[in-house]
């Protein structure tokens, strides 16, 4: 993790944070020592920099690593905001910031290129689970399975990051679309469906009030 950020106290304080975390994480001080410090796995960065525009370090940045880069930027640079957006940038956060939300933050772009991943891989074999994304067909120990449409959408959306939980609210934007309002009750309907159909219940963890988990063994 590449924390570029020319502020040092908010630079030791995020390298220190992301590091109980559990990142690896280093900091540079200005554009020139951003470069020097690729390749990197994920790029967080201030586009506030003395020695160059921060979008114009973005577009080099891109141009030379694939990392995901979370924008930082102050209150009142909606302009920069967009034009990293625009740019690819995977997410931005607004100054002054926690290290809890910055994780979050990390962890749902981690989710989503993960997800960019499973698109570009189709077939996907679980403990016995083959999953199909060209077809949208599921195979348990080589027999093709009939699922609803939601089954499918839950077993598909959890097997993005297996062994990860993911919370009701991700799988409710992931299956149900994020303009869905209404009460996750009916999610527990489905996932019991797909349990009894999978044959083997305890491939989907339940965590009480927050989500769901496809266990690997
Ligand atoms: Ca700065």
């Amino acid at each position: 993790m590449l924390v570029v950020e020319d502020d040092e106290p908010i630079a030791s304080a995020l390298v220190s944070g992301l590091q109980r975390e559990g990142f690896a994480a280093e900091s540079a001080g200005s554009a020139a020592e951003a470069l020097n410090a690729l390749p990197a796995d994920f790029i967080l960065l201030d586009l506030g920099l003395p020695d160059r525009d921060g979008i114009d370090l973005f577009r080099s940045l891109r141009a030379v690593s694939a990392a995901p880069i979370i924008m930082v930027t102050a209150r009142g640079e909606e302009q920069d905001r967009i034009a990293g957006l625009d740019l690819g940038a995977d997410d931005y956060v607004v100054k002054p910031f926690g290290v809890r939300e910055l994780v979050a933050r990390i962890n749902a772009v981690m989710r989503r290129s993960g997800q960019k991943e499973a698109e570009t891989m189709p077939v996907q074999v679980i403990d016995g689970v083959e999953i199909d994304r060209r077809v949208r067909e599921v195979r348990v120990e080589g027999e093709l399975i009939a699922f609803t449409p939601k089954e499918y959408g839950i077993l598909e959306f959890l097997a993005r990051d297996p062994g990860a939980v993911i919370t009701r609210q991700e799988l409710l934007d992931g299956v149900w679309g994020p303009h869905w309002f209404g009460t996750t009750k009916m999610m527990d309907v489905h996932v019991a469906s797909l349990r009894r159909k999978l044959g083997s219940p305890d491939l989907i963890e339940t965590y009480r009030g927050v989500g769901f988990k496809l266990v690997v063994k």
